[in-house]
């Protein structure tokens, strides 16, 4: 790669170009790493793809009731495949990731005997991804209210919380912007709260999401999966999965998770898929979700997919290739930027999980600065300025670089921050490398 093409298309400065030519190129073993990752994914999907016979019918997808749609039987079939699981459920009707989620987690827990301390519901990773918190009953825009549990939503979940990053169990702590980084897994703590509370539901999740903490690789999965069949059999094992397929070589489910979900708008929708989420896990449980989803007796069996079957068939064919491409452009931001002066997380060297990339700025300014050049990088919008404000589901206020063709779709090249100290900048996808490259250069140029 050239970097003086970026030099001359977008008038980078020639420092930072040389910079970025110089971190490309040391980077050369790094990318030969994830292309295996990406080749192994890359083989898997296809002969999924081949063991269940994908044809052009397939594609054509059903309107009304949508009984005996093909395109999605075969679509859950190749997802339980790919994920190592018995069973899986894709539906364009998950409006996100956090419906799919929520879904999930009201379907393996009716709430009924929440003061009984019974149908427990155990977080380990801290607290959860931030737009879950009205399903599991926080709140944290109220000091107040940390780490209490409160009705807000019609069903109460039994919810706790223990991190397995920090030596102390600590619940209500927001763990997001954590000063210091524990990496090791604190598997003593979770021995213990899990022989005391036998959780009905240990709920996992891999990806960083917007906190400052460590991205669970598959050794740390396994580890944490272990010890909850040991210390506690009959605890469903549930993994919020966003973010983290196809970045290793084995998903949650082959370690023994019983359920997983994710959103089709980041990796697994391989940048097509128009919208929509998944989950994959045991059938009886699939099936009970998936009754949540549409209604008791109905289940999987119906869902007009009407014309998205090809866009996530071939999203799912294509993504552990893009994955892999976000990958790179994350590594080379990591790079790029601890070359700049910052703290990033993942760093360089570490295993990767996921494909977000996390910088510390330490400055409002320079945090939007950096959001705004992401987005000048977009394909879509690039002129447009993003300014920080309310959305749904984040309590603080939140700016995003989104120039996507699939909006908020973040296997594409975008950058999320909620705007508040130590201001992180969450850096993710670009369906190229060059142009993932593009938007850490941009993202630099904009800094001040
Ligand atoms: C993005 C994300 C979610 C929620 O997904 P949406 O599609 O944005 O609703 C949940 N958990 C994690 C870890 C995520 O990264």
């Amino acid at each position: 790669m050239d970097f003086n093409t970026y030099q001359k298309l977008w008038n980078i400065n020639e420092d930072l170009a040389k910079l970025g030519q110089e971190v490309y190129d040391s980077l050369s073993d790094k990318f030969t790493s994830i292309d295996k990752t990406i080749v192994s994914n890359q083989l898997r999907a296809l002969a999924s793809f081949q063991n269940n016979n994908l044809s052009e019918q397939h594609f054509y997808g059903t309107t009304g009731y949508g009984y005996g749609d093909m395109g999605r039987e075969l679509l859950n079939n190749v997802m339980a495949e790919l994920m190592g699981t018995e069973d899986a459920l894709v539906s364009v009707y998950w409006v996100s990731g956090t419906h799919a989620i929520s879904d999930c987690l009201f379907a393996l827990l009716d709430g009924d005997d929440v003061d009984n301390d019974k149908e427990i519901l155990l977080s380990i990773t801290g607290r959860p991804y931030e737009t879950l918190s009205k399903v599991l009953g926080l709140n944290k825009t109220n000091d107040n209210d940390e780490g209490s549990n409160y009705r807000n939503t019609s069903r109460r979940l039994n919810y706790r919380e223990i991190s397995v990053f920090s030596e102390s169990n600590n619940p209500g702590d927001n763990n997001f912007c954590a000063d210091s980084l524990d990496n090791e897994i604190n598997l003593d703590l979770l021995k213990e709260e899990l022989t005391t509370l036998k959780p009905k539901v240990v709920f996992i999740q891999k990806s960083k999401g917007y906190s400052w903490r460590k991205t669970l690789v598959k050794k740390d999965m396994k580890e944490i999966i272990d010890t909850v069949r040991t210390y506690s059999p009959y605890s469903i094992i549930f993994v919020d999965n966003c973010y983290g397929e196809f970045v290793e070589d084995i998903e949650p489910g082959s370690l023994g998770a019983d359920l997983i979900a994710g959103s089709l708008i980041k990796n697994p929708g391989g940048g097509l898929a128009p919208t929509g989420g998944y989950v994959a896990g045991r059938e009886h449980l699939v099936n009970r979700v998936s009754e949540e989803l549409t209604a008791p007796g109905l289940g999987k069996g119906m869902g007009a997919t009407l014309n998205t079957n090809k866009d996530v068939i071939q999203g799912l064919y294509l993504a552990p290739k893009f994955v892999g491409e976000a990958l790179k452009g994350a590594v080379f931001n990591a790079k790029l930027y601890s070359r700049l002066g910052y703290e990033v997380l993942p760093g360089i060297d570490e295993k990767r999980g996921d494909i977000i990339q996390a910088i510390k700025f330490y400055d409002k300014e320079k945090l939007i600065g950096f959001v705004e050049g992401v987005q000048r990088a977009g394909a879509v919008d690039s002129s447009v300025t993003p300014v920080p404000e309310k959305m749904p589901g984040y309590d603080s206020e939140v700016i995003m670089a989104a120039g996507t063709f699939i909006q908020g779709g973040s296997l594409e090249l975008s950058a999320d921050a909620p705007v508040i100290p130590p201001y992180i900048a969450f850096f993710q996808g670009g369906l190229t490398l060059s142009h993932s490259i593009l938007g850490s250069l941009l993202g630099a140029e904009y800094v001040k």
